[in-house]
């Protein structure tokens, strides 16, 4: 285990809770950013999010959900007509054939119905270990760590691990917090990532980490220029949204509104 120097493995655990503390209190609001009813839509929405941003998946599922509802429609699509309803979202002949590949293995080998264990989910065509861990904790309820690009990065920068392979950054940070937080705790992260703790320009000067994360300094210090990189619902001029997020409004509403939900 890391990681400040001079830190204890039980000072990296303490430290490690209340910075998930302090961004539970940051983003109150944190949920999975891809839209989904179900446990299918979600694996779809997850599978399609790979190299590109939740807000482009989530303006294409409303009219491909509405077309193949489930994993025996999408099973028996055209592949042209998939790609087509896919395209925005780039590798989009890619994505198809994983789309129709695990629709077909779950109808022929689930009954139609999406697997709740990890071993099965990981052998779905474009199923890998962090989609299925996606569907698992927010489809199930069932514990796991969602490591992604900004989940590796921010536990990088915050000392929990020193480890690149996400399978190890996985089990090390899992072993720092209770297993009933670990689904928030990766929701979290990932939404400091994409608002605060940004990959090229971490914007420090307007963190609330700030004396918590051993990376201070990596980014911009000066608040105010700090401020100005802030995303989303944090980026300035954009309170209104903030404060609607905070009191409870579902992305859904939001849009309906008329808030564009982009950076
Ligand atoms: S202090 Fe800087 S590096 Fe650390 S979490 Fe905040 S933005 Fe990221």
């Amino acid at each position: 285990m890391p990681i400040k120097p001079d830190e204890t493995e039980l000072g990296t655990k303490r430290r490690a809770r209340k910075i998930n503390r302090v961004l539970a209190e940051t983003y109150p609001y944190a949920v999975a950013e891809l839209d989904f009813t179900n446990a299918f839509e979600l694996l779809v929405a997850t599978v399609l999010s790979a190299q590109t941003t939740d807000v482009r998946v989530n303006a294409i599922t409303p009219a491909l959900f509405a077309r193949y509802p489930d994993a025996l429609a999408m099973s028996q699509a055209q592949p042209e007509e998939l790609q087509e309803l896919i395209r925005s979202t780039g590798f989009f002949r890619a994505k198809a054939n994983s789309l129709m590949g695990l629709s077909t293995r779950i109808v022929d080998e689930y009954d139609g119905v999406v697997p709740q264990k990890l071993e099965e989910l990981i052998t779905l065509p474009g199923v890998g270990r962090k989609t299925a861990n996606v569907v698992l904790g927010n489809a199930f309820g069932v514990p796991g760590i969602t490591v992604d690009t900004h989940f590796i990065r921010l536990a990088r920068r915050f000392g929990w691990t020193e480890e690149t392979d996400p399978v190890k950054i996985e089990h090390e940070v899992g072993s720092l917090f209770e297993k009933r937080d670990w689904a928030m705790l990766s929701h979290r992260v990932v939404f400091h990532g994409r608002r605060i703790c940004l990959a090229r320009k971490p914007a420090c000067g307007a963190c609330p980490l700030t004396t918590l994360c051993p990376a201070y300094g990596e980014g911009e210090t000066d608040e105010i220029k700090a401020k100005k990189l802030l995303k989303y619902e944090l980026a300035p001029g954009r309170e209104e949204l903030l404060d609607k997020m905070r009191q409870g409004a579902t992305r859904r509403e939001l849009r309906v509104q008329g808030y564009g939900l982009e950076a």
